[in-house]
């Protein structure tokens, strides 16, 4: 593997994990945009920021101190140095983080940001495994591989519960499944960089496939 890999999809496809297995299997770095997202989102939180004035959430964005860890073994996320990791899954950030990354300019800021470790990874051997909504259409249209992992939103909602369970956090299975039908609505839905599959993406559903299925499919 050497460049860019490009892995987007909605949310409970089982993204991360894949993402984070072949960036390992490969020696590449690992880029999670929805962490990023989802940190500034926190921050804006955290500064009692009202969610519906744009340019007080940009301007909160932008001066969020966010640090990415991009080892695919040890991914991590700091806000002014202090690991954030467990609160930006927690219940207050998913809810609020669709429309945080609605807004073009909080996108605008991030995208600099990946593009920038992504052009860092790119200077060291093993290339680089991005995952998030516009990574193929927007981030890194000339990425070398690009795939769009789909898979139906029950099955999404079970994983996203399950790992909600295994971190610890309280989780249900139907209130899981409106989230992400929630988020994906307002994801796909939104003006700037909506999601969707970048014209030269492979699609794989992933519904009937454990992580080593997905796995096998991207290898051949
Ligand atoms: O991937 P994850 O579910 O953690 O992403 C959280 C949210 O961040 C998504 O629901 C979406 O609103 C936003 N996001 C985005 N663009 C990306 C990655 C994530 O808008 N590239």
């Amino acid at each position: 593997l050497r460049g860019v890999v490009a892995l987007d999809g909605p949310s409970g496809t089982g993204k991360s994990t894949v993402a984070r297995r072949l960036a390992s299997r490969y020696g590449a770095a690992y880029l999670d945009t929805g962490a990023m997202y989802r940190a500034v989102t926190l921050a804006v939180l955290r500064a009692g920021v009202v969610l519906s004035d744009a340019e007080a959430v940009a301007r909160g964005a932008r001066s969020a101190e966010l640090t990415m860890g991009t080892d695919p073994e040890h991914p991590c996320v700091l806000l002014a140095g202090e690991y954030v990791d467990d609160e930006i899954r927690g219940a207050a950030v998913t809810e609020a983080v669709s429309a945080v990354s609605a807004i073009p300019q909080v996108r605008r800021a991030l995208v600099a940001e990946q593009v920038r470790l992504i052009e860092a990874a790119m200077s060291e051997p093993g290339g680089i495994v991005v995952e998030g909504r516009d990574i193929g259409t927007v981030v890194a249209p000339d990425a070398g591989l690009k795939v769009y992992l789909t898979a139906s939103s029950q099955v999404r909602a079970q994983r996203r519960s399950a790992q909600d369970t295994a971190a610890g956090r309280e989780s249900d299975v139907d209130d899981t499944r409106a989230d992400v039908q929630r988020r994906d609505k307002l994801d796909s839905g939104r003006q700037t960089s909506p999601l969707r599959m970048a014209e030269d993406a492979v699609e794989l559903d992933s519904t009937g496939l454990d992580v080593a299925g997905v796995l096998e499919h991207l290898h051949k």
